[in-house]
């Protein structure tokens, strides 16, 4: 089964640079899959998931929760403002901290209820106009504002450019990390776990590998 494949190729690559086995998470994304897929994962007793659109994820994970137990939710898509609400109370953890609205709704969110998921922030380490992420440059004053906003992030998230080697983006990411103090990894997706993984990722986001193609786009 392609889950079983994953984890497997995952311990190998940990292995390969001297890293614990089983000290990488791995996220299954189940955005826009079928229902039955992603139960034979759950039947086969994994527990991570990661999802991008919060209505999509709000219909689907309570009942899942319900009927297989505890699980931890990734929020891995761009967050609306508006959403942040629904988001912060079904998800462990959020990937896609990107712009300065959005941490103050968050810090909002934190001081109502005493808590927050996990926090990433994402960087756009390609600097691409169209994509979401916080530019690498404005990376340091972006995390200043968040602790002065009490918000503590635990790591950095990236989607390198599709036509580019990873390998760069994900250094660039791990030294930016190291520099702030954050552990948090989040990077490597089906076609670049196991780059991510020699580069540091604590955290690989794999969808399409372990659940074969989506039915349709990602919007
Ligand atoms: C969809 C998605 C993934 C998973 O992509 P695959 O190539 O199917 O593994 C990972 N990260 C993000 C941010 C995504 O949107």
């Amino acid at each position: 089964m392609a889950l079983a494949d994953i984890l497997a190729r995952m311990r190998a690559a940990e292995r390969a640079v001297g890293r614990a086995e089983g000290s990488v998470r791995l996220i299954a994304v189940s955005k826009v899959q079928p229902a039955e897929r992603v139960e034979a994962v759950l039947t086969e007793g994994h527990r991570v998931f990661g999802e991008n659109y919060v209505q999509e994820a709000a219909a689907k994970w309570p009942a899942w929760r319900d009927r297989f137990g505890p699980l931890e939710l990734h929020m891995i898509g761009p967050l609306q403002t508006n959403k942040a609400k629904v988001a912060v109370d079904l998800f462990d953890a959020i990937h896609t901290l990107d712009r300065p609205s959005l941490a103050a709704r968050l810090a909002g969110l934190q001081q109502a209820r005493g808590a927050l998921p996990q926090l990433f922030v994402q960087v756009n380490t390609g600097a691409e106009p169209q994509k979401a992420g916080v530019l690498p440059a404005d990376l340091p004053g972006f995390l200043k504002d968040c602790r002065a906003m009490d918000l503590a992030p635990v790591g950095l998230m990236c989607i390198p450019p599709e036509d580019q080697d990873p390998a760069p983006h994900f250094a660039a990411l791990a030294r930016m990390a190291a520099d702030h103090g954050l552990s948090g990894l989040s990077m490597g997706m089906s076609g670049d776990f196991e780059t991510a993984i020699a580069h540091g990722a604590t955290h690989v986001r794999v969808g399409s590998a372990i659940f074969g193609a989506r039915a349709y786009p990602a919007r």
